[in-house]
């Protein structure tokens, strides 16, 4: 069986430090390892209208924002398919089909849709496509027969939801698609990465995140303004390292050597950690210590957006033959599902 990835991002805005750990990192790697077959990168403008339908024009610039994002990070169009969503309308048709293989009350019990109606004030009034979204995730992942779905760990409800229909489908129908696996990221603090302010997860829908492509000066600041141990008021108070969001950036983005070039009275993070523990160690100078790690992790990335910002129009003709590539094989799984459904009508003669 051939290896393939499917992944994606919403374009509600660009790509902050949690998609790069979450989940952007880990493709390009996997991009690289030449393991795999085929490597699919969505845009989900469609899923991004389910919550920001009064905001078409919102979704539509993010688009050109988000793929900047990838080609800064290193996703390369001579090895992964980047494409447009809604530009693959295979992908709604199979939505469409897999909604009667899904009840109301299992897409109640998902947590992440749970969490995300919360944020979002929705209460009695959440749009139909947005209580779905899950069974369109289903949809983009199986159109590519994605074996791999590298994500964040709130993307896990969505990928058991989508092996139920894979499931619930080959029994029904016979064996046609394929099961996926989530690739979650292998270190714990990146599993989730909080925002600044400390709430559970940097989002680009609660305007607590570091962009990718932030200044060095509005990351310094945004480093500085960032919540820690509430408890922590003097240098000489004993501070906590769990759930403080430094200590967590530090946990995601430190290497050992970043301490040789930049901290060199400590070692490594875990000699920070128990100074900061015991106390004795300023909330200022492990935030300035923070703000020179992003910096040398994500000045390459800034840079090469930069040089990309100036090529527009190849980043839309990369889109634009991505979107091509996708169509195809989307195309073609979704001959197989009509097939197996028997909806294949005009293919003989009987009808
Ligand atoms: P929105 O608020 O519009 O939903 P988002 O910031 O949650 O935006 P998505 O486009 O929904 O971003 O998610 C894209 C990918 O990035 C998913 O794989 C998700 O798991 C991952 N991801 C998003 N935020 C984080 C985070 N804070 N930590 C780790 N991974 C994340
Ligand atoms: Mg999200």
């Amino acid at each position: 069986m051939k290896k393939v990835i499917l992944t994606g991002d919403r374009p509600t805005g660009r790509l902050h430090v949690g998609h790069y750990v979450g989940s952007l990192s880990e493709r390009v790697k996997l991009q690289n390892s030449g393991e795999y077959d085929e490597i699919y990168i969505m845009i989900a403008d469609a899923q991004a209208l389910t919550d920001n339908a009064e905001h078409p024009e919102k979704v539509r610039q993010n688009i050109i924002q988000v793929a900047l994002d990838y080609l800064a990070c290193g996703l390369d169009p001579e090895k992964s398919t980047l494409f447009i969503q809604s530009m693959v309308p295979e992908l709604t048709e199979l939505s469409f089909y897999y909604m009667n293989l899904v009840t109301v009350s299992r897409l109640q019990r998902n947590p992440t849709v749970k969490s995300e109606i919360k944020q979002r004030n929705f209460e009695a009034s959440i749009p139909v496509g947005f209580f779905c979204y899950p069974i369109s995730q289903a949809a983009d992942i199986t159109a590519f027969k994605a074996t791999a779905v590298p994500a964040g760990e709130d993307q896990m409800p969505m990928v058991e939801q989508c092996k139920e229909i894979v499931h619930k489908f080959n029994s029904v129908y016979g064996e046609t698609l394929v099961d996926p696996q989530i690739v979650l990221p292998s270190n714990k603090a990146c599993l989730r990465l909080p925002g600044i302010d400390g709430k559970a997860k940097m989002s680009k829908s609660l305007g607590n995140c570091i962009y990718l492509s932030d200044e060095p000066e509005v990351v310094k600041k945004k480093v500085m303004s960032m919540f820690t141990d509430p408890n922590h008021l003097r240098v000489q108070d004993p501070g906590k390292v769990e759930g403080n969001p430094v200590f967590i950036y530090l946990d995601a983005f430190c290497k050992d050597e970043y301490f040789a070039e930049f901290l060199p009275e400590y070692q490594n993070l875990d000699e920070l950690k128990a100074h900061y523990q015991r106390g004795g160690l300023g909330d200022v100078k492990v935030k300035k210590f923070l703000n020179k790690v992003l910096e040398a992790e994500f000045a390459p990335i800034r840079e090469r957006r930069k040089m990309w910002e100036t090529r527009i129009p190849e980043v839309y003709d990369i889109l634009k033959e991505g979107t091509k590539v996708a169509r195809k094989k989307a195309q073609e799984t979704l001959n197989e599902v009509r097939d197996a459904m028997k909806i294949n009508y005009f293919d003989g003669n009987d009808l």
